[in-house]
Formats: structure tokens, sequence, C-alpha cells
């Protein structure tokens, strides 16, 4: 009698927990600040409307940019959005962070957000900090999980370490790990559409002069499901050409070492590590790269990991499902022809 008393105290208290856990998740309200070009959203977004749609409640979507209709028409289409807030202005051109943080702003201002979400990619790298000082709120930078709505799980030490952090912010401005998040649904959505709030202020400290955008027929790096990185061991830039000719072959994306990028070998948004891109490919093929921490902290969660190197003691063999002691010069080109075949 006594112990089916207190089972029935301890599912009375579930129901309870359950009940107020659902009233809590439909009092949330989530802002995604939508990544894009203007033409179409970029794959990120959709990571972090997975990761809203974990928050639970009500998910509206921000597009500010220029000429950027079309992409609230697309946002509108992702399943689980109720609203697309669309801020179009020749003054957002450039996505400047001190541009878009005033829309945001009023964005805030009005509509009283719980959360706010953004993809950790160099734009809501720039954006969402500036959001939190503005809102006076600690941010929570490149999340991998949500636990629940106030709870999420974050690396440290470049990825050495894992920390689950309660967040006791009356708003929560959170980047999201691309990678930890299943991209959602591009259709079925039905969101309407409608004008953002006139910003909270004006950017007087930054100004868009221009921008030269690296062009690349090969897959989107972030997205890849195969990549072929180049470091410093390359040597050159035009020794890059080696495994431009390899990814090729395999419909690869090709990043780089930061070491290969300082040096000037390729452009800065090759960059895989900790201050570059975070990459989760199925295959992950690593030619003249060391291995240091801040590179792995962008690479280490690939399924199948291949370096090739000179040095068997270069620590990238620690993470390497397979490994090639090899000159590069030689290896690679083989490899390349014997995909040719
Ligand atoms: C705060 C901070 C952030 C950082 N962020 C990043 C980041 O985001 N991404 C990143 O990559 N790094 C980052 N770094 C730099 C990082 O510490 C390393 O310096 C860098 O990753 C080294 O690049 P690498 O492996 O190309 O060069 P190296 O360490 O010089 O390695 C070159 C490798 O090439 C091999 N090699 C040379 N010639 C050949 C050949 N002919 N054939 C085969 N192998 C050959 C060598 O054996 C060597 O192992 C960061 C550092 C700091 C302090």
């Amino acid at each position: 009698m006594f112990s089916s008393t207190v089972r029935s105290g301890c599912l009375r208290q579930t129901n309870i927990t359950k009940y107020c856990s659902g009233i809590l998740k439909r009092l949330n309200s989530t802002l995604i600040v939508a990544e894009h070009d203007n033409e179409k959203l970029l794959p990120i977004t959709l990571n972090a409307a997975t990761a809203a749609a974990q928050i639970g409640g009500d998910i509206t979507c921000i597009v500010a940019g220029t000429g950027c209709s079309q992409v609230a028409a697309e946002a509108g289409k992702i399943p689980g959005v109720n609203k697309v807030i669309l801020a179009d202005s020749e003054e957002l051109k450039g996505f400047l962070p001190e541009s878009v943080t005033p829309v945001l702003m009023a964005a805030q201002e009005q509509f009283k957000f719980t959360h706010v979400v953004a993809g950790a990619s160099a734009f809501g790298k720039s954006v969402l900090p500036r959001l939190a000082a503005k809102l006076d709120v600690a941010p929570v930078s490149d999340i991998t999980e949500v636990k629940s709505a106030d709870t999420f799980v974050r690396t440290i030490y470049a990825g050495n370490a894992i920390q689950t952090v309660k967040v006791p912010e009356s708003v929560k401005v959170i980047t999201v790990r691309g990678t930890s998040f299943a991209p959602a649904e591009t259709d079925g959505g039905s969101a309407t559409v409608e004008n953002a709030p006139a910003p909270s202020g004006k950017n007087e400290l930054s100004s868009f002069v221009g921008q030269e955008i690296h062009k690349s027929d090969r897959p989107e790096l972030a997205g890849a499901k195969s990549v072929v990185s180049g470091g410093r061991g390359l040597k050159s830039g035009d020794n890059f050409k080696l495994l431009y000719d390899l990814a090729d072959k395999m419909n690869a994306a090709v990043g780089a070492s930061r070491a290969a990028v300082d040096a000037g070998y390729v452009p800065n948004d090759m960059q895989v590590g900790q201050t570059g891109k975070i990459v989760a490919p199925e295959l992950y093929i690593a030619v003249g790269i060391s291995g240091a921490i801040q590179h792995l902290a962008g690479m280490k969660d690939s399924k199948v990991i291949v370096a090739i190197n000179k040095d068997p003691e270069a620590p990238i063999f620690q993470v390497a499902d397979f490994g090639l002691v090899a000159d590069l010069f030689k290896a690679v080109p083989e490899m390349t022809e014997m995909l040719s075949k």
C-alpha cells in the first residue's frame, strides 16, 4: 500500500514535470538569423533551424540583406518556421555586423524572443557576440547539442573537453556548430513573410567597400562528403594544383591548414580548424599537414581520416584511420592517376 502510494505520487510528479516542460517549450520563441548570399540560404541556416526546433516553441527566421526577398520565401518553406521577418535594405550590403545588429535589436525589442540562434560561421561569429553585448547577456558559442531550452553542450580547449552549460540569461544568444545538427528540410513549411521593424540605430562605425569572392565549382567545404586538405608541406600555392586534380576525381572540396593560408598558398575561406571551418565529411585526406590540435579541432569528427606525410612521427597519424608515410609529391599524383583509370 505504502509503496503504491509512493509510486502514484511519483507518477503524478512525472506528469506535472512533463506538463510544465511542454508549456515552457510552447513559451519559447526562437529567432533564427539566416545566413545567405541575397540569392539563396546558405546550408548552415538549415542546421541552425534544426537546433531551433530542438529548443522548441515558436520559430521566426530573420533574413537581412539587400535584394533578398527570394531568400525570405525560401526560409518560409522550412518546416517549423512560423514567421519570416524580411529586412531588405541597401544599408545591409556586405552583411556588416554593425549594420545587421540594429536590425536584430529592433526585432528583439518588438517580439521579445527567448532565444536567438545562428550558425557558428564567420557571419554568425561576428554578428551574435555583438548582439549579445548590446542585450547585455553572455553568448553561448558553437553548441553541439541542445539538452533543453536552457542547457547546451559545447566544446572547449580546441575540442579537447566537452562542457554542458546551463544558461540563466533572459535571452539566450547561441551559435550552432553546423556539423552537429542535421540540416532541416527545405520544403513543407508555409510561413508568412513580414517586413522588419525599423532598425534601432544606424551603422556609423563601418562601411562596405567591396568584396572578392573566391569562386569554385567544387563542393562547398563545410558540407562536402569528401575533403582533400593541404598544409605547409605543399610548399607553394601552385603545388595545390596536385590537390585540385585529386579532388576533382573524387568530387571533393579542397581545404587547407592555417599555415598554408598564412603563407598565402590559398585563400582563407579554405582554412579548416579552430579558427577556420569545422568539417565532418565521410572522408578527409590530410596532405602535408602535421596535425596540430588547432587543425584537428576542425576535422577530427570526419568519418574516415587519411594522412599523407613524410614524417612517421607527425601527430596527424594519431587520429588517422589510414596513414601513408610518403613524399606527397610522389603519392598524390599516383593516387590521381589510379583514379583516372
Ligand atoms: C590560436 C590559434 C589558432 C589556430 N587555428 C588554426 C586553424 O584553424 N587551422 C589550422 O590548420 N591551424 C591553426 N593554427 C595553427 C596550428 O597551430 C599549426 O601551426 C598549423 O596547423 C600547422 O599547419 P601545417 O600542418 O600545414 O604545417 P606544419 O606544422 O609545418 O606541417 C607541415 C607538415 O608537412 C609535412 N611535409 C613536408 N613536406 C612534405 C612532403 N614532401 N611530403 C609529405 N609531407 C610533407 C611535414 O612532415 C609536416 O608534418 C592555430 C594556431 C593558434 C595559436
